[in-house]
């Protein structure tokens, strides 16, 4: 990899980094990030997280500010938005995580976020890389959609190089041929992120399918293929959803994911188990 002295492995094939986050270990627990692409209004924000949590989420996420492909779309509520994540923060005790998309934002959006979310339009924003890589909170960093892997473990470095080690990757699929789904959710690219660097990786099936269906399958899929967490837009009523509706998924389907991903983790910690009992095996 070209250029990494931060974000690579540098030979240490064991290292991984670990972020705190009030109760939750990102890169070690397998963490569910779960909320409304965007904040609308107390009552839908404060009722999904209710039911995210109730579903065993271990964070809430909410865009208070969104960078919409249209001027003339909800650009989010700003301040008004944060305020009401605080308040779901209070009510449920999820950590929050939210976008911030300008530089001149970044410390106050600090003051109510626990995690702030990079999106993929500004993966490459080079002056707002700089700028959360000076703050005492950990980055979500999502790969652009035309990004390669090194491209994107660059956009990290900035971050670390700045002196913030806490940087998450995650993966919302990129644009290929396909139309049949909203962007092509390349899960190779998890255990490819791993065999490089250090960071713990994402993925967020929602926006890498845009599709309701594919939501599950891509969920379990995302745990088996070593993924430290996901991230699920959920919204207490669809239907409603102002941004993302297609990919809006309700509470209940929701919890159905959550079952069947306990099902899951089990299986997927004995099988590692086995992967790393072998290569002891090699080394006896
Ligand atoms: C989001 O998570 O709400 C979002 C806008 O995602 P992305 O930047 O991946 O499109
Ligand atoms: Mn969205």
């Amino acid at each position: 990899m070209n250029d990494l002295k931060l974000a690579s492995l540098n030979g240490e094939a064991n290292r991984r980094t670990i972020i705190t986050v009030d109760e939750v270990k990102i890169g070690k627990d397998f963490v569910v990030i779960a909320g409304p692409c965007s904040v609308e209004s107390e009552e839908q924000t404060l009722a999904t997280a209710q039911k995210v949590k109730e579903a065993g989420a271990n964070m809430l996420r909410g865009g208070a500010f969104k960078p919409r492909s249209s001027p003339y779309a909800f650009q989010g509520l700003g301040l008004k938005g944060l305020k009401i994540l605080e308040k779901a923060k209070k009510e449920t005790g999820l950590p929050i995580v939210t976008e911030v998309l300008d530089t001149r934002d970044v410390s106050w959006v600090c003051e109510y976020a626990d995690i702030l979310q990079i999106g993929t339009r500004n993966m490459q924003n080079f002056s707002l890389l700089k700028e959360v890589g000076k703050v005492n909170k950990p980055v979500l960093l999502k790969r652009g959609m035309y990004s390669t892997l090194n491209e994107w473990l660059s956009c990290a470095e900035y971050i670390l190089a700045e002196g913030n080690p806490d940087v998450i990757l995650c993966e919302r699929g990129i644009r290929s041929i396909e139309t049949y789904t909203r962007n092509t959710l390349d899960l190779a690219i998890v255990p490819a992120a791993k065999e490089v660097s250090h960071l713990p990786i994402f993925v967020d099936p929602s926006h890498g399918t845009g599709r309701l269906s594919l939501i599950e399958p891509m969920s379990l899929a995302s745990l088996a293929s070593g993924a430290d967490g996901i991230m699920i837009e959920v919204h207490y009523n669809p239907k409603e959803a102002i941004c993302d509706k297609d990919q809006a998924m309700s509470p209940q389907m929701f919890s159905g994911i959550m079952d069947k991903l306990r099902m899951l983790r089990p299986v997927m910690d004995q099988i590692r188990r086995k992967g790393s009992m072998r290569k002891l095996e090699q080394v006896i």
